[in-house]
Protein backbone atom coordinates (compact mmCIF):
# COMPACT_ATOMS: atom_id res chain seq x y z
CA UNK A 1 0.00 0.00 0.00
CA UNK A 2 2.81 2.70 0.79
CA UNK A 3 4.48 2.68 -2.31
CA UNK A 4 0.96 2.40 -4.88
CA UNK A 5 -0.43 5.46 -6.30
CA UNK A 6 -4.18 6.43 -5.29
CA UNK A 7 -6.46 6.52 -8.04
CA UNK A 8 -7.31 10.42 -7.83
CA UNK A 9 -10.84 10.43 -9.19
CA UNK A 10 -12.16 7.32 -7.99
CA UNK A 11 -11.71 3.73 -5.82
CA UNK A 12 -8.50 2.66 -4.78
CA UNK A 13 -5.00 2.14 -6.43
CA UNK A 14 -4.20 2.98 -10.23
CA UNK A 15 -2.63 -0.21 -10.62
CA UNK A 16 -5.99 -2.19 -9.74
CA UNK A 17 -8.26 -0.23 -11.80
CA UNK A 18 -10.48 -1.99 -14.25
CA UNK A 19 -8.81 -1.89 -17.98
CA UNK A 20 -11.38 -0.09 -20.30
CA UNK A 21 -11.75 -3.00 -22.43
CA UNK A 22 -12.40 -5.21 -19.87
CA UNK A 23 -15.54 -2.48 -18.83
CA UNK A 24 -16.58 -2.25 -22.41
CA UNK A 25 -17.23 -6.11 -22.52
CA UNK A 26 -18.86 -6.12 -19.02
CA UNK A 27 -21.09 -3.18 -20.60
CA UNK A 28 -21.97 -5.25 -23.93
CA UNK A 29 -23.12 -7.90 -21.14
CA UNK A 30 -24.90 -6.01 -19.29
CA UNK A 31 -26.75 -3.97 -21.79
CA UNK A 32 -28.10 -7.39 -22.54
CA UNK A 33 -29.30 -7.81 -19.53
CA UNK A 34 -30.74 -4.59 -18.67
CA UNK A 35 -32.39 -4.18 -22.74
CA UNK A 36 -30.48 -1.01 -22.75
CA UNK A 37 -27.87 0.53 -24.62
CA UNK A 38 -24.84 1.38 -22.39
CA UNK A 39 -22.54 4.52 -23.22
CA UNK A 40 -18.81 4.84 -21.76
CA UNK A 41 -17.36 7.57 -20.45
CA UNK A 42 -13.34 8.15 -20.74
CA UNK A 43 -11.33 8.51 -17.63
CA UNK A 44 -10.83 11.77 -16.91
CA UNK A 45 -7.41 13.40 -17.13
CA UNK A 46 -5.68 15.02 -14.32
CA UNK A 47 -3.64 17.31 -16.81
CA UNK A 48 -7.40 18.71 -17.88
CA UNK A 49 -7.72 19.68 -14.26
CA UNK A 50 -7.78 23.48 -13.61
CA UNK A 51 -8.31 24.52 -9.96
CA UNK A 52 -8.77 27.72 -8.63
CA UNK A 53 -5.72 29.29 -6.59
CA UNK A 54 -5.28 28.05 -2.77
CA UNK A 55 -6.60 31.12 -1.09
CA UNK A 56 -3.81 31.21 1.79
CA UNK A 57 -0.27 31.28 1.68
CA UNK A 58 0.93 28.67 4.21
CA UNK A 59 3.32 29.31 7.27
CA UNK A 60 6.86 27.96 6.49
CA UNK A 61 6.12 25.36 8.77
CA UNK A 62 3.03 23.88 7.38
CA UNK A 63 4.48 24.83 4.04
CA UNK A 64 6.65 22.52 4.58
CA UNK A 65 4.12 19.62 4.74
CA UNK A 66 1.62 20.52 2.51
CA UNK A 67 0.82 19.71 -1.12
CA UNK A 68 -0.94 21.94 -3.42
CA UNK A 69 -1.18 20.67 -6.77
CA UNK A 70 -4.01 19.70 -8.22
CA UNK A 71 -3.92 15.86 -8.21
CA UNK A 72 -3.50 15.85 -3.93
CA UNK A 73 -5.96 18.76 -4.06
CA UNK A 74 -8.98 17.22 -6.09
CA UNK A 75 -7.99 13.53 -4.37
CA UNK A 76 -8.57 14.97 -0.77
CA UNK A 77 -11.88 17.05 -2.16
CA UNK A 78 -14.57 14.09 -2.05
CA UNK A 79 -15.28 10.75 -0.31
CA UNK A 80 -15.78 8.02 -2.46
CA UNK A 81 -19.73 7.00 -2.44
CA UNK A 82 -21.20 6.62 -6.27
CA UNK A 83 -22.07 10.59 -5.88
CA UNK A 84 -18.93 11.84 -5.32
CA UNK A 85 -16.97 9.76 -8.35
CA UNK A 86 -20.69 11.15 -10.14
CA UNK A 87 -19.18 14.62 -9.44
CA UNK A 88 -15.74 14.43 -10.28
CA UNK A 89 -16.50 12.38 -13.30
CA UNK A 90 -19.22 15.60 -14.24
CA UNK A 91 -16.17 17.84 -13.40
CA UNK A 92 -17.71 19.78 -10.17
CA UNK A 93 -14.31 21.00 -8.85
CA UNK A 94 -15.70 24.76 -7.45
CA UNK A 95 -14.74 24.08 -4.57
CA UNK A 96 -11.45 22.31 -3.81
CA UNK A 97 -9.74 22.35 -0.69
CA UNK A 98 -7.39 24.81 -0.73
CA UNK A 99 -4.52 22.70 0.33
CA UNK A 100 -3.47 18.99 2.25
CA UNK A 101 -1.35 18.94 4.88
CA UNK A 102 0.44 15.61 5.93
CA UNK A 103 1.47 15.79 9.72
CA UNK A 104 4.95 13.51 10.68
CA UNK A 105 4.04 13.79 14.26
CA UNK A 106 1.50 15.03 16.50
CA UNK A 107 3.39 18.52 16.81
CA UNK A 108 2.37 18.44 13.87
CA UNK A 109 -1.36 18.22 14.44
CA UNK A 110 -1.44 20.69 17.03
CA UNK A 111 0.06 23.16 15.18
CA UNK A 112 -1.89 22.88 11.90
CA UNK A 113 -5.02 22.98 14.37
CA UNK A 114 -4.17 26.38 16.20
CA UNK A 115 -3.15 27.73 12.30
CA UNK A 116 -6.81 26.85 12.00
CA UNK A 117 -8.40 28.20 14.82
CA UNK A 118 -6.91 31.15 14.92
CA UNK A 119 -7.37 32.05 11.33
CA UNK A 120 -11.00 30.86 10.72
CA UNK A 121 -10.14 28.24 8.29
CA UNK A 122 -12.27 24.54 7.95
CA UNK A 123 -9.90 21.44 8.96
CA UNK A 124 -10.96 18.39 7.52
CA UNK A 125 -9.19 15.07 8.84
CA UNK A 126 -9.05 13.18 6.50
CA UNK A 127 -8.24 9.14 6.66
CA UNK A 128 -8.09 6.97 3.74
CA UNK A 129 -10.98 9.20 2.33
CA UNK A 130 -13.51 6.42 1.50
CA UNK A 131 -16.64 7.99 3.48
CA UNK A 132 -19.65 7.26 1.41
CA UNK A 133 -21.75 10.15 3.72
CA UNK A 134 -20.19 13.50 2.55
CA UNK A 135 -17.53 13.32 5.63
CA UNK A 136 -14.70 14.65 3.74
CA UNK A 137 -16.17 16.94 0.93
CA UNK A 138 -14.96 20.50 0.81
CA UNK A 139 -17.57 22.07 -1.40
CA UNK A 140 -19.99 21.56 1.32
CA UNK A 141 -18.46 23.94 3.98
CA UNK A 142 -20.11 26.97 4.29
CA UNK A 143 -17.75 29.28 2.38
CA UNK A 144 -18.54 32.43 3.23
CA UNK A 145 -17.46 31.05 7.11
CA UNK A 146 -14.28 30.19 6.13
CA UNK A 147 -10.90 31.80 4.61
CA UNK A 148 -10.06 28.69 3.32
CA UNK A 149 -10.04 24.41 3.75
CA UNK A 150 -7.43 22.08 4.62
CA UNK A 151 -7.77 18.22 4.41
CA UNK A 152 -5.21 17.33 7.12
CA UNK A 153 -4.24 13.90 5.89
CA UNK A 154 -2.81 11.61 8.50
CA UNK A 155 -1.47 8.39 6.79
CA UNK A 156 2.23 8.61 7.66
CA UNK A 157 0.68 8.68 11.52
CA UNK A 158 0.75 4.87 10.76
CA UNK A 159 2.87 2.53 13.42
CA UNK A 160 1.60 0.23 15.47
CA UNK A 161 3.50 1.44 18.47
CA UNK A 162 3.15 -0.94 21.19
CA UNK A 163 1.86 -4.73 21.78
CA UNK A 164 0.79 -5.50 25.51
CA UNK A 165 0.99 -9.57 24.58
CA UNK A 166 -0.68 -10.19 27.98
CA UNK A 167 -3.34 -8.25 27.53
CA UNK A 168 -4.09 -9.05 24.02
CA UNK A 169 -3.93 -5.19 22.73
CA UNK A 170 -1.93 -2.75 20.20
CA UNK A 171 -1.69 0.82 20.42
CA UNK A 172 -1.93 2.21 17.47
CA UNK A 173 -1.62 5.27 15.03
CA UNK A 174 -5.09 6.88 13.85
CA UNK A 175 -3.83 7.10 10.36
CA UNK A 176 -2.73 3.32 9.65
CA UNK A 177 -4.68 2.13 6.59
CA UNK A 178 -6.08 -1.39 6.80
CA UNK A 179 -3.67 -3.17 5.09
CA UNK A 180 -0.64 -1.62 7.18
CA UNK A 181 -1.62 -2.12 10.33
CA UNK A 182 -2.34 -5.86 9.66
CA UNK A 183 0.87 -6.26 8.47
CA UNK A 184 3.19 -5.08 11.19
CA UNK A 185 0.42 -7.20 13.66
CA UNK A 186 1.12 -9.93 11.88
CA UNK A 187 4.76 -10.17 12.50
CA UNK A 188 3.24 -10.81 16.17
CA UNK A 189 0.83 -13.52 14.93
CA UNK A 190 -1.87 -11.01 15.42
CA UNK A 191 -4.19 -9.66 14.19
CA UNK A 192 -7.15 -6.80 14.32
CA UNK A 193 -9.75 -8.68 12.54
CA UNK A 194 -11.58 -5.99 11.17
CA UNK A 195 -12.42 -5.88 7.94
CA UNK A 196 -14.76 -3.13 6.06
CA UNK A 197 -15.11 -3.72 2.39
CA UNK A 198 -12.90 -0.41 2.19
CA UNK A 199 -10.01 -1.57 4.48
CA UNK A 200 -7.41 -1.09 1.61
CA UNK A 201 -8.18 2.67 1.87
CA UNK A 202 -9.04 3.70 5.13
CA UNK A 203 -8.06 4.23 8.71
CA UNK A 204 -7.82 2.95 12.12
CA UNK A 205 -8.74 6.44 13.14
CA UNK A 206 -11.62 7.24 10.36
CA UNK A 207 -13.01 3.24 11.44
CA UNK A 208 -13.09 5.07 15.02
CA UNK A 209 -14.60 8.71 13.97
CA UNK A 210 -17.57 6.65 11.61
CA UNK A 211 -17.78 3.37 13.82
CA UNK A 212 -17.19 1.50 11.14
CA UNK A 213 -18.72 -2.34 10.66
CA UNK A 214 -16.10 -5.28 9.68
CA UNK A 215 -15.38 -8.51 9.47
CA UNK A 216 -17.48 -9.85 12.60
CA UNK A 217 -21.20 -10.78 11.70
CA UNK A 218 -22.07 -10.96 15.28
CA UNK A 219 -20.45 -10.13 19.05
CA UNK A 220 -17.65 -7.58 17.73
CA UNK A 221 -19.74 -5.97 15.00
CA UNK A 222 -18.33 -2.67 14.70
CA UNK A 223 -14.63 -1.28 15.62
CA UNK A 224 -16.49 0.13 19.28
CA UNK A 225 -16.11 -3.32 20.56
CA UNK A 226 -12.34 -3.41 19.84
CA UNK A 227 -11.70 -0.06 21.65
CA UNK A 228 -9.89 -0.22 24.56
CA UNK A 229 -8.79 3.08 24.87
CA UNK A 230 -8.41 6.40 22.96
CA UNK A 231 -6.18 9.92 22.81
CA UNK A 232 -7.42 12.68 20.53
CA UNK A 233 -6.03 16.49 20.04
CA UNK A 234 -8.73 18.64 19.69
CA UNK A 235 -7.90 22.67 19.10
CA UNK A 236 -8.63 23.04 22.96
CA UNK A 237 -5.77 20.62 23.42
CA UNK A 238 -4.91 16.80 24.23
CA UNK A 239 -7.15 13.98 26.16
CA UNK A 240 -6.94 10.30 26.37
CA UNK A 241 -8.71 7.93 28.37
CA UNK A 242 -7.52 5.13 30.62
CA UNK A 243 -6.76 1.78 29.46
CA UNK A 244 -9.00 -0.73 30.85
CA UNK A 245 -10.93 -3.50 29.78
CA UNK A 246 -14.06 -2.42 31.25
CA UNK A 247 -15.20 0.67 32.99
CA UNK A 248 -18.94 1.61 34.95
CA UNK A 249 -17.56 5.21 35.21
CA UNK A 250 -19.84 7.71 34.28
CA UNK A 251 -20.64 8.08 30.35
CA UNK A 252 -17.87 6.93 28.31
CA UNK A 253 -15.43 9.28 26.84
CA UNK A 254 -14.46 6.60 24.44
CA UNK A 255 -17.77 6.28 23.33
CA UNK A 256 -18.16 9.70 22.57
CA UNK A 257 -15.38 9.60 20.44
CA UNK A 258 -16.51 6.59 18.09
CA UNK A 259 -18.91 8.41 15.76
CA UNK A 260 -17.61 12.02 16.19
CA UNK A 261 -16.75 12.19 12.28
CA UNK A 262 -13.94 14.31 13.05
CA UNK A 263 -16.27 17.35 14.39
CA UNK A 264 -14.62 17.74 17.55
CA UNK A 265 -10.75 16.89 17.12
CA UNK A 266 -8.36 14.46 16.11
CA UNK A 267 -8.24 10.72 16.88
CA UNK A 268 -4.14 10.33 17.52
CA UNK A 269 -4.16 6.72 18.38
CA UNK A 270 -5.82 3.79 20.69
CA UNK A 271 -5.21 0.95 22.38
CA UNK A 272 -7.24 -1.53 20.45
CA UNK A 273 -8.31 -5.62 21.51
CA UNK A 274 -6.30 -7.84 19.13
CA UNK A 275 -6.78 -11.70 18.12
CA UNK A 276 -4.64 -13.95 17.48
CA UNK A 277 -4.18 -15.48 14.09
CA UNK A 278 -7.07 -18.23 13.33
CA UNK A 279 -6.03 -21.53 13.38
CA UNK A 280 -9.47 -22.92 12.78
CA UNK A 281 -12.70 -22.34 10.60
CA UNK A 282 -15.64 -24.41 9.65
CA UNK A 283 -18.37 -22.82 7.46
CA UNK A 284 -21.65 -23.83 5.55
CA UNK A 285 -23.23 -21.96 2.90
CA UNK A 286 -27.33 -22.94 3.13
CA UNK A 287 -29.59 -22.11 -0.19
CA UNK A 288 -33.35 -21.12 0.97
CA UNK A 289 -36.14 -21.07 -1.65
CA UNK A 290 -38.13 -19.20 0.76
CA UNK A 291 -36.92 -15.75 1.58
CA UNK A 292 -39.07 -15.70 4.88
CA UNK A 293 -37.55 -18.68 6.02
CA UNK A 294 -33.97 -17.80 5.36
CA UNK A 295 -34.67 -14.53 7.69
CA UNK A 296 -36.18 -17.18 10.33
CA UNK A 297 -32.56 -19.32 10.60
CA UNK A 298 -30.70 -16.49 10.07
CA UNK A 299 -33.05 -14.86 13.00
CA UNK A 300 -32.60 -18.18 15.20
CA UNK A 301 -28.62 -18.38 14.33
CA UNK A 302 -28.23 -15.01 16.06
CA UNK A 303 -30.25 -16.00 19.02
CA UNK A 304 -28.92 -19.48 19.52
CA UNK A 305 -25.47 -17.99 21.59
CA UNK A 306 -23.09 -19.57 18.72
CA UNK A 307 -22.40 -16.44 17.84
CA UNK A 308 -20.28 -17.18 14.41
CA UNK A 309 -17.96 -14.86 12.55
CA UNK A 310 -19.34 -15.10 10.06
CA UNK A 311 -23.60 -14.98 9.49
CA UNK A 312 -24.29 -13.10 6.41
CA UNK A 313 -28.13 -13.88 4.36
CA UNK A 314 -27.85 -12.59 0.66
CA UNK A 315 -31.49 -12.71 -1.00
CA UNK A 316 -31.35 -14.35 -4.63
CA UNK A 317 -29.79 -11.31 -6.32
CA UNK A 318 -27.65 -10.62 -3.84
CA UNK A 319 -26.56 -14.63 -4.58
CA UNK A 320 -26.32 -14.14 -7.90
CA UNK A 321 -23.98 -11.05 -8.13
CA UNK A 322 -21.98 -12.99 -6.02
CA UNK A 323 -22.03 -16.08 -7.67
CA UNK A 324 -23.48 -18.41 -5.54
CA UNK A 325 -26.46 -20.19 -7.17
CA UNK A 326 -28.89 -19.20 -10.30
CA UNK A 327 -30.58 -16.06 -8.59
CA UNK A 328 -33.79 -18.43 -7.42
CA UNK A 329 -32.37 -19.32 -4.08
CA UNK A 330 -31.62 -16.82 -0.62
CA UNK A 331 -28.48 -18.20 0.57
CA UNK A 332 -27.07 -17.90 4.30
CA UNK A 333 -23.06 -18.01 4.83
CA UNK A 334 -22.01 -18.78 8.14
CA UNK A 335 -18.68 -19.02 9.03
CA UNK A 336 -17.14 -19.31 12.94
CA UNK A 337 -13.20 -19.11 13.24
CA UNK A 338 -10.98 -19.93 16.53
CA UNK A 339 -7.43 -19.92 17.54
CA UNK A 340 -7.97 -21.72 20.21
CA UNK A 341 -10.28 -24.97 19.20
CA UNK A 342 -12.09 -27.57 16.94
CA UNK A 343 -15.29 -26.00 15.93
CA UNK A 344 -17.29 -28.92 14.89
CA UNK A 345 -19.64 -28.87 17.86
CA UNK A 346 -20.66 -25.25 16.91
CA UNK A 347 -21.04 -25.70 13.15
CA UNK A 348 -23.22 -29.15 13.80
CA UNK A 349 -25.65 -27.00 15.76
CA UNK A 350 -25.93 -24.70 12.71
CA UNK A 351 -26.54 -26.93 10.71
CA UNK A 352 -29.22 -28.09 12.68
CA UNK A 353 -30.66 -24.96 13.07
CA UNK A 354 -30.18 -24.23 9.20
CA UNK A 355 -32.34 -27.46 8.12
CA UNK A 356 -34.90 -27.32 10.45
CA UNK A 357 -35.71 -24.55 8.27
CA UNK A 358 -35.68 -26.29 5.16
CA UNK A 359 -32.14 -25.32 3.92
CA UNK A 360 -30.34 -27.47 1.09
CA UNK A 361 -26.65 -27.51 2.43
CA UNK A 362 -24.12 -26.45 -0.44
CA UNK A 363 -21.22 -26.80 1.23
CA UNK A 364 -20.09 -27.91 4.92
CA UNK A 365 -16.23 -27.61 5.73
CA UNK A 366 -13.80 -27.64 8.89
CA UNK A 367 -10.84 -26.32 8.51
CA UNK A 368 -7.57 -26.50 10.71
CA UNK A 369 -4.90 -25.04 8.81
CA UNK A 370 -3.83 -21.44 10.18
CA UNK A 371 -1.51 -20.72 7.64
CA UNK A 372 -4.52 -21.85 4.76
CA UNK A 373 -6.92 -20.32 6.20
CA UNK A 374 -5.36 -17.07 6.33
CA UNK A 375 -4.37 -17.37 2.85
CA UNK A 376 -7.72 -18.77 1.60
CA UNK A 377 -9.84 -15.68 3.28
CA UNK A 378 -7.37 -13.47 1.67
CA UNK A 379 -7.28 -14.68 -1.58
CA UNK A 380 -11.36 -15.27 -1.80
CA UNK A 381 -11.51 -11.60 0.02
CA UNK A 382 -9.20 -10.51 -2.52
CA UNK A 383 -11.02 -11.79 -5.33
CA UNK A 384 -14.84 -10.86 -4.85
CA UNK A 385 -14.71 -8.11 -1.49
CA UNK A 386 -11.36 -6.63 -2.26
CA UNK A 387 -12.41 -5.81 -6.47
CA UNK A 388 -16.24 -4.81 -5.55
CA UNK A 389 -15.76 -0.90 -5.33
CA UNK A 390 -13.29 -0.61 -8.33
CA UNK A 391 -16.18 -2.85 -10.48
CA UNK A 392 -18.45 0.30 -9.05
CA UNK A 393 -16.51 2.77 -10.42
CA UNK A 394 -16.31 1.12 -14.10
CA UNK A 395 -20.02 0.41 -13.70
CA UNK A 396 -20.21 4.12 -13.52
CA UNK A 397 -18.47 5.13 -15.94
CA UNK A 398 -21.22 2.88 -17.98
CA UNK A 399 -24.36 5.33 -17.35
CA UNK A 400 -25.70 3.22 -14.92
CA UNK A 401 -26.54 4.20 -10.94
CA UNK A 402 -24.56 1.83 -8.40
CA UNK A 403 -25.09 2.76 -4.94
CA UNK A 404 -26.00 0.97 -1.45
CA UNK A 405 -27.73 1.80 1.96
CA UNK A 406 -27.89 0.45 5.03
CA UNK A 407 -29.97 0.41 8.24
CA UNK A 408 -30.87 -2.02 11.24
CA UNK A 409 -33.74 -2.46 12.82
CA UNK A 410 -35.31 -5.32 15.68
CA UNK A 411 -36.70 -8.42 14.02
CA UNK A 412 -40.55 -7.62 14.51
CA UNK A 413 -40.60 -4.79 12.02
CA UNK A 414 -38.24 -6.13 9.60
CA UNK A 415 -40.75 -7.76 7.70
CA UNK A 416 -42.72 -4.31 7.23
CA UNK A 417 -39.40 -2.41 6.71
CA UNK A 418 -38.47 -4.44 3.63
CA UNK A 419 -41.80 -4.63 1.90
CA UNK A 420 -42.16 -0.84 2.17
CA UNK A 421 -38.31 -0.38 1.37
CA UNK A 422 -38.72 -2.74 -1.64
CA UNK A 423 -41.98 -1.67 -2.72
CA UNK A 424 -40.82 2.06 -2.80
CA UNK A 425 -37.64 1.51 -4.84
CA UNK A 426 -39.34 -1.10 -7.31
CA UNK A 427 -42.17 2.32 -8.04
CA UNK A 428 -39.11 4.69 -8.17
CA UNK A 429 -38.03 2.37 -11.09
CA UNK A 430 -40.81 1.37 -12.60
CA UNK A 431 -41.83 5.12 -12.97
CA UNK A 432 -38.41 6.40 -13.91
CA UNK A 433 -36.38 4.24 -15.15
CA UNK A 434 -38.53 1.89 -17.21
CA UNK A 435 -38.03 -1.16 -14.67
CA UNK A 436 -34.71 -1.04 -16.35
CA UNK A 437 -32.86 -2.05 -13.02
CA UNK A 438 -33.35 -3.78 -9.76
CA UNK A 439 -32.83 -3.70 -5.53
CA UNK A 440 -31.09 -6.41 -3.32
CA UNK A 441 -30.54 -7.27 -0.10
CA UNK A 442 -28.27 -8.64 2.37
CA UNK A 443 -27.63 -8.86 6.24
CA UNK A 444 -24.23 -7.88 6.73
CA UNK A 445 -24.47 -7.94 10.65
CA UNK A 446 -27.04 -10.06 12.76
CA UNK A 447 -27.84 -9.43 16.32
CA UNK A 448 -30.37 -11.59 18.74
CA UNK A 449 -32.62 -8.55 18.71
CA UNK A 450 -32.13 -7.60 14.73
CA UNK A 451 -30.30 -7.73 11.80
CA UNK A 452 -28.54 -4.75 9.72
CA UNK A 453 -30.33 -4.29 6.40
CA UNK A 454 -27.57 -3.29 3.42
CA UNK A 455 -29.79 -2.75 0.18
CA UNK A 456 -28.15 -2.33 -3.08
CA UNK A 457 -29.76 -0.50 -6.10
CA UNK A 458 -28.16 -0.75 -9.81
CA UNK A 459 -30.05 0.90 -12.66
CA UNK A 460 -29.31 3.26 -15.73
CA UNK A 461 -29.48 6.12 -15.45
CA UNK A 462 -29.06 9.46 -17.65
CA UNK A 463 -25.33 9.32 -19.15
CA UNK A 464 -24.64 13.10 -17.73
CA UNK A 465 -22.95 12.06 -14.15
CA UNK A 466 -24.61 15.13 -12.41
CA UNK A 467 -27.98 14.40 -13.43
CA UNK A 468 -27.31 11.07 -12.08
CA UNK A 469 -26.95 12.29 -8.56
CA UNK A 470 -30.50 13.99 -8.68
CA UNK A 471 -31.89 10.66 -9.90
CA UNK A 472 -30.05 8.62 -7.43
CA UNK A 473 -31.13 11.80 -4.44
CA UNK A 474 -34.86 10.88 -5.47
CA UNK A 475 -34.39 6.83 -3.96
CA UNK A 476 -32.23 7.64 -1.09
CA UNK A 477 -34.86 10.37 -0.05
CA UNK A 478 -37.68 8.55 -0.28
CA UNK A 479 -36.05 5.29 1.59
CA UNK A 480 -34.34 7.28 3.95
CA UNK A 481 -37.71 8.77 4.96
CA UNK A 482 -39.35 5.04 5.04
CA UNK A 483 -36.12 4.55 7.58
CA UNK A 484 -37.13 6.74 9.89
CA UNK A 485 -41.25 6.43 9.93
CA UNK A 486 -40.16 3.05 11.21
CA UNK A 487 -38.11 3.89 13.49
CA UNK A 488 -34.97 2.06 12.23
CA UNK A 489 -31.64 3.66 11.95
CA UNK A 490 -30.82 6.07 9.30
CA UNK A 491 -26.86 4.52 9.04
CA UNK A 492 -25.70 1.36 10.85
CA UNK A 493 -21.90 1.78 9.83
CA UNK A 494 -21.58 4.29 7.09
CA UNK A 495 -21.96 7.26 10.03
CA UNK A 496 -23.60 10.82 9.55
CA UNK A 497 -21.88 12.70 7.70
CA UNK A 498 -23.14 15.73 5.76
CA UNK A 499 -25.63 13.27 4.04
CA UNK A 500 -27.78 12.23 6.65
CA UNK A 501 -27.95 15.06 8.64
CA UNK A 502 -31.34 15.77 7.60
CA UNK A 503 -32.57 11.92 8.96
CA UNK A 504 -29.92 11.86 11.95
CA UNK A 505 -31.93 14.97 12.83
CA UNK A 506 -34.76 13.24 13.48
CA UNK A 507 -33.21 9.95 14.89
CA UNK A 508 -31.60 11.76 17.43
CA UNK A 509 -33.18 11.60 20.97
CA UNK A 510 -34.34 15.00 22.25
CA UNK A 511 -31.75 16.96 24.06
CA UNK A 512 -28.84 14.85 22.98
CA UNK A 513 -28.34 17.55 19.94
CA UNK A 514 -27.30 20.20 22.51
CA UNK A 515 -25.21 17.78 23.99
CA UNK A 516 -23.22 17.61 21.04
CA UNK A 517 -23.21 20.98 20.48
CA UNK A 518 -22.31 21.78 24.12
CA UNK A 519 -19.22 18.81 23.50
CA UNK A 520 -18.25 20.67 20.09
CA UNK A 521 -18.02 24.13 22.18
CA UNK A 522 -16.02 22.87 24.58
CA UNK A 523 -13.16 20.69 22.06
CA UNK A 524 -14.03 23.09 19.48
CA UNK A 525 -15.19 26.59 20.47
CA UNK A 526 -14.38 27.93 16.89
CA UNK A 527 -15.75 25.40 15.06
CA UNK A 528 -13.32 24.92 12.11
CA UNK A 529 -13.07 21.20 12.83
CA UNK A 530 -14.91 19.55 9.94
CA UNK A 531 -17.74 22.13 9.74
CA UNK A 532 -21.12 20.11 8.80
CA UNK A 533 -20.20 17.11 9.49
CA UNK A 534 -22.89 15.15 12.52
CA UNK A 535 -24.31 19.11 13.50
CA UNK A 536 -25.22 21.60 11.54
C1 LIG B 1 -16.24 0.82 -1.48
C2 LIG B 1 -16.54 1.15 -0.07
C3 LIG B 1 -16.81 0.14 0.83
C4 LIG B 1 -17.11 0.44 2.16
N1 LIG B 1 -17.35 -0.57 3.03
C5 LIG B 1 -17.59 -0.30 4.33
C6 LIG B 1 -17.80 -1.35 5.28
O1 LIG B 1 -17.73 -2.55 4.95
N2 LIG B 1 -18.04 -1.00 6.57
C7 LIG B 1 -18.09 0.30 6.95
O2 LIG B 1 -18.30 0.57 8.12
N3 LIG B 1 -17.91 1.32 6.07
C8 LIG B 1 -17.63 1.05 4.79
N4 LIG B 1 -17.42 2.08 3.91
C9 LIG B 1 -17.43 3.47 4.40
C10 LIG B 1 -16.03 3.96 4.88
O3 LIG B 1 -15.02 3.14 4.37
C11 LIG B 1 -15.97 3.96 6.39
O4 LIG B 1 -16.80 4.97 6.88
C12 LIG B 1 -14.55 4.12 6.98
O5 LIG B 1 -14.63 3.87 8.36
C13 LIG B 1 -13.94 5.47 6.73
O6 LIG B 1 -12.57 5.41 7.07
P1 LIG B 1 -11.53 6.40 6.38
O7 LIG B 1 -10.21 6.22 7.05
O8 LIG B 1 -11.56 6.24 4.94
O9 LIG B 1 -12.15 7.79 6.82
P2 LIG B 1 -12.34 9.11 5.95
O10 LIG B 1 -13.24 8.84 4.81
O11 LIG B 1 -11.03 9.72 5.68
O12 LIG B 1 -13.12 9.99 7.01
C14 LIG B 1 -14.40 9.63 7.46
C15 LIG B 1 -14.81 10.58 8.59
O13 LIG B 1 -13.97 10.40 9.72
C16 LIG B 1 -13.21 11.58 9.98
N5 LIG B 1 -11.86 11.12 10.34
C17 LIG B 1 -11.01 10.38 9.60
N6 LIG B 1 -9.90 10.11 10.31
C18 LIG B 1 -10.06 10.69 11.52
C19 LIG B 1 -9.27 10.77 12.70
N7 LIG B 1 -8.08 10.17 12.81
N8 LIG B 1 -9.75 11.46 13.75
C20 LIG B 1 -10.96 12.07 13.69
N9 LIG B 1 -11.76 12.02 12.60
C21 LIG B 1 -11.31 11.33 11.54
C22 LIG B 1 -13.28 12.40 8.72
O14 LIG B 1 -13.12 13.77 8.98
C23 LIG B 1 -14.66 12.04 8.21
O15 LIG B 1 -15.67 12.76 8.86
C24 LIG B 1 -17.14 1.80 2.57
C25 LIG B 1 -16.82 2.81 1.66
C26 LIG B 1 -16.53 2.50 0.34
C27 LIG B 1 -16.22 3.59 -0.61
Amino acid sequence: VENRIRNWWGWGFEDSKIPDAEIKQLGSLLAERLGSELTFINEPDISDLKLREPRIKLPERLAQIARTDARERALHSFGRSFQDICRILGGSFERPVDAVIYPQDYDDITKVMEYCDQNKIALIPFGGGSSVVGGVNSFEVNEESYKAILAVDLTNLNKVLDIDLTSRSALIQGGALGPILENQLKDHGLTLRHFPQSFECSSLGGWLATRSGGHFATLYTHIDDLVESIAVITPSGYSRSFRLPGSGAGPSFDRLWLGSEGAFGIITEAWMRIFNRPKFRASLEAYFSDFNQAINASREIAQSGLYPSNARLLDPVEALVNGLGDGMKSVLLIGFESHDHELNIWLNRAREIVESHKAELKAFEVKSDSEKIMADSTSKWRSSFIRMPYLRDALVRLGLIVETFETSITWDKFPELHKEITACVKKILADDFGQKGWISCRFTHVYPDGPAPYYSVLTVGKLDPLSRITQWQEIKSAVSDILIKLGATITHHHAVGRDHIKWYEKQVARGYDEVLKNVKKTYDPNCVMNPGVLIR
